[in-house]
């Protein structure tokens, strides 16, 4: 494991059972709260962003704006948001994805995104790939191309990558 590897896993706490009995949660509030590995990861998913050729991040609610966000700003890129439904006040587009137990919908700004554009899709933890998926198809329908998808971290065992694998068409996914 290199260095900045073991400086973010040691700031990530594992809380068992949130929010649902069953579940790991990756609380990445003790790494927000280190300037060091804050840094260090805003600096690593810049590069990221640098390597892709993006124009712009999004990045996904909530976890995804705290990170997104600096990245945009230290790789010199412009931030997009995509929420959960019914958040953003202007013509959105919406995509609807299933979860375990029902369904959910994310927007985006139509007026956000263009036909020049490569996105830096941005995330904390990738778990069964739904939301990145959901996003990633949000971003083509506006017209975008997408430049990748990166994470903090990905829960192997829910196999998101290679339901990914399609949606990606060769973009990279990187987990740090
Ligand atoms: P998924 O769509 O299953 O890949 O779930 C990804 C979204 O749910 C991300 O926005 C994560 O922030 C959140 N998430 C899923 N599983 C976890 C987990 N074990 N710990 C923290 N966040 C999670």
């Amino acid at each position: 494991m290199t260095g900045i590897e073991e400086l973010l896993l040691s700031r990530i706490r594992d809380v068992a059972d949130y929010p649902e009995p069953g579940v790991m949660f990756k609380d990445i509030t003790p790494l927000l709260a280190d300037p060091a590995a804050f840094t260090a990861l805003t600096d690593a998913l810049a590069a990221i962003a640098a390597s892709t050729g993006a124009t712009k991040v999004v990045g996904l609610e909530a976890r995804g704006f705290i990170l997104g966000a600096p990245v945009a700003v230290r790789a010199g890129l412009g931030f997009i948001p995509v929420r959960k439904a019914g958040k953003l006040p202007g013509a959105t587009l919406s995509q609807a994805y299933d979860l375990e137990y029902g369904s959910a919908e994310i927007e985006v700004h139509a007026e956000d995104l263009s036909a020049d554009d490569r996105i830096l899709i941005v995330d904390d933890v990738l778990a069964t790939g739904g939301t990145a998926e959901a996003s990633i198809e949000l971003i083509r329908r506006a017209g975008a191309e997408v430049a990748g998808l990166a994470v903090l971290m990905e829960l192997g065992f829910l196999s998101g990558r290679a339901r990914l694998e399609p949606a990606l068409q060769g973009a990279p996914l990187e987990a740090l």
